[in-house]
């Protein structure tokens, strides 16, 4: 029995909302917190239990703790933008209450996300006898827990990891993103990275590129990226040699993006127009559609999972794991596509493992560090099946 503040009535906080409302033994109290009540209202209606809901600016930490302070919750879940990360950390820690997110923090000014700014946090969080979980989402999050699972279970040494994620979905929008569009853009505009024999790589943009076979899906384009587990991963795989982070585009997509980077909308500079400053990165966010609100009409499926290669009992040995999730079928459970919903799901079970005790320390974590056993175990139970195999598949 415990209480959630959950802060951010996106994509990703319908699906926690949803998710956590479906586990009333576990969170038998629920608080919906963000920006504007009525998205927090609308999904508070879609629920058959009842929630509270507050409004709450997350970029102030003085306003959560205050709002933690009336809610008294034993977790924070953070989904609203990686922007108040630092913000509701200090809340919490100010309060002495666990936190979770799914998105390492970003500075507003400089697109660059990396954890060094929430790890700076760990001896705070420790000292203070509280719990911070980062990047539990998919991926972040699943991808980490999948690699976490292949260590202990698959492997004696882990060498080469390829994380892959594919949306092979369609929302019948001329372009949109599937998580916030802010944040998406600054993440796939970033110059591409991979981390080999000790290094970081450098590539331009788009690049480097192969197809790949997805199951259930087909083949598609997938496109080097630099993504945040990367980070923790490197220094969470011991006798790691290579990383790597795909992602699929259409051809559509790139090309929408494209021309948005040459006329200048994806700055996050602010310009001036009509006398006034405006970010034309935010300007764009503001005409382009909700991610909560491309589930009705999306079809068609993703595949997220990691292709991993290393040694078990001395013999070479590649292994894949992925799970499949259809868009038709998450809006129907839960009125979003399934980008939200494989975000939300792993942070609800992020949290359910954090309220119940099995995931318990002091301080500052990525999930990798935690047990796979029970996360792997409720990922089925709470709509995110996986599948793996021993493979001689090479990328
Ligand atoms: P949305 O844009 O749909 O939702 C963001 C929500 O946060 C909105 O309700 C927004 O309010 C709210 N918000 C923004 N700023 C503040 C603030 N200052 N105070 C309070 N609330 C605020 O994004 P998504 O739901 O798609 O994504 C949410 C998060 O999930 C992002 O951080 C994203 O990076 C992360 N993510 C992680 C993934 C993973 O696998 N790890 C994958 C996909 C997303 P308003 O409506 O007023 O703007």
């Amino acid at each position: 029995m415990s209480r959630v503040l959950i802060i951010g009535a996106g994509g990703v906080g319908g699906v926690v909302t949803h998710k956590c409302a479906q586990v009333p033994e576990v969170f038998s109290d629920i608080v919906l917190a963000s920006r504007h009540l009525d998205k927090c209202n609308a999904i508070a209606s879609q629920l058959n239990r009842p929630i509270r809901t507050e409004l709450v600016d997350a970029d102030d930490p003085r306003q959560v703790a205050a709002l933690i302070r009336k809610v008294q919750p034993d977790l924070v879940l953070h989904v609203a933008l990686p922007y108040q990360d630092l913000a509701i950390m200090e809340a919490c820690l100010e309060t002495g209450v666990d936190y979770l997110d799914t998105a390492n923090y970003e500075p507003p000014d400089v697109a660059k996300f990396e954890y060094s700014w929430q790890w700076k946090y760990r001896e705070r969080f420790a000292q203070r006898g509280r719990m911070a979980l980062l990047g539990c989402g998919f991926d972040p999050g699943v991808t980490n827990i999948f690699c976490a699972h292949a260590r202990k279970h698959h492997f004696d040494e882990i060498h080469e990891v390829d994380i892959m994620d594919c949306n092979a979905g369609s929302h019948g929008k001329a372009f949109a993103t599937n998580f916030n569009p802010e944040i998406n853009i600054r993440e796939v505009t970033q110059r591409g990275r991979y981390w080999e024999n000790g290094q970081w790589i450098d590539t331009e943009p788009f690049a480097v590129h192969r197809s790949f076979d997805f199951p259930e899906v087909g083949p598609r384009e997938m496109f080097l990226m630099y993504h945040e587990e990367l980070e923790s991963l490197v220094q969470n795989i011991p006798g790691l040699r290579r990383i790597r982070f795909w992602m699929t585009f259409s051809p559509d997509y790139l090309t929408h993006l494209r021309v948005l980077q040459n006329v200048g909308l994806t700055r996050i500079d602010p310009v001036m127009y009509e006398g006034r400053p405006i970010v034309p990165l935010r300007f764009l966010k503001a005409i382009l559609p909700e991610p909560s609100s491309l589930g009705e009409h999306y079809t068609g499926k993703t595949n997220i999972g990691c292709l991993i290669r290393g040694v078990k009992n001395g013999q070479p040995r590649t292994y894949y794991i992925y799970n499949v999730c259809d868009h038709a079928a998450c809006y129907r459970e839960v009125k979003a596509q399934a980008v939200s919903y494989t975000t939300g799901v792993p942070a609800m079970i992020g949290a359910k493992l954090m309220l119940t005790g099995k995931w318990c320390n002091t301080g500052v974590f990525n999930v990798e560090e935690f047990d796979p056993d029970p996360f792997m175990a409720a990922l089925p139970l709470h709509g995110l099946p996986w599948v793996e195999k021993i493979t001689d598949e090479l990328l």
